[in-house]
């Protein structure tokens, strides 16, 4: 489905972002698989995505970085011969009320999740738009959907990025540039491993499918995303929620 692609996922060394890029693989594309501090668990997703007969590589990227992200997009454009599809997945929680939030604890949340979404999009969209195609796919989460007590910084960097992916699927449209968002509910990796356990039930209670997603739940809609059954959808947000938000 994906066969002669290539996909560059940020955060791609575990979690949610390494099962997208396993599923790119599966699919046929080359992955670049981008990671920020975790270069053993970088290397062991490359050698498992190669097994799928595909061309993998690790890179060190801080997406909240803008040179971190020009160098390495640079880097993959040379190394791989072009970039098909930009996963933007790399995100981080730093949850607080927010009368006990910090300005650093505000700045950090929004610097990796909205302004790296941005780097990473600013630092591809010159080469998506010479080839005259391209694929953007943003994680945001329903937190940026409904706001959460405890996740100002996080709902608004997710809010954020729905905007942006609205704008970017309006500037770019005519060049045959989709833009679209994933918004995932709760998902089991690390991100939700660190929730105390009786906000997992509570959160559980409230969804109407009464468990938790699959990382593998949000690969296979971004795998759909940056295929040609997807080629006439830009500017959407598609929730994977179990039906947490309806
Ligand atoms: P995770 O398991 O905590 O993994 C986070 C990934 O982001 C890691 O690969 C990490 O790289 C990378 N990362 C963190 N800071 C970075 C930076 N400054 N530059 C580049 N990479 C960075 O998270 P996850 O649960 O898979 O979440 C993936 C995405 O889905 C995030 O955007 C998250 O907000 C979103 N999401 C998750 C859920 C959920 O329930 N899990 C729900 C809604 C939305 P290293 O390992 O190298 O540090």
């Amino acid at each position: 489905m994906l066969k002669n692609k290539v996909a560059v996922i940020t955060g791609a060394s575990r979690g949610i972002g390494k099962a997208i890029s396993f599923a790119m693989a599966e699919a046929g594309a080359d992955v670049a698989i981008l990671y920020n501090g975790n270069v053993v668990k970088a290397e062991e997703a490359c050698k498992e995505a190669i097994t799928y007969g595909v061309r993998a590589a690790a890179y060190q990227c801080n997406v909240a970085d803008f040179n971190s992200c020009q160098n390495v997009c640079n880097l993959i454009i040379n190394d791989f011969g072009g970039i098909d599809i930009l996963v933007n997945n790399a995100g981080i929680t730093k949850d607080k009320l927010l009368m006990q939030m910090s300005e650093e604890d505000f700045d950090s949340v929004i610097d990796t999740n909205l302004k790296g979404t941005f780097n990473m999009i600013r630092n591809t969209c010159k080469h998506f738009i010479k080839k005259r195609s391209g694929r953007i796919i943003n994680i945001s989460s329903v937190s940026g959907m409904m706001g959460n007590p405890g996740q100002a910084n996080y709902a608004a960097s997710k809010a954020g990025i729905i905007g942006l992916t609205k704008t970017v699927a309006k500037e770019f449209g005519a060049r045959n540039i989709t833009c679209n968002a994933i918004a995932p509910g709760f998902i089991e990796t690390d991100m939700t491993g660190a929730l105390p356990i009786e906000m997992l039930e509570s959160a559980k209670a409230q969804i109407p499918m009464k468990r938790l997603g699959n990382s593998k739940d949000i690969a296979s809609l971004a795998v759909f995303l940056a295929s040609d059954m997807a080629s006439y959808i830009t500017g959407e947000v598609i929730k994977v929620d179990g039906g947490l938000y309806i």
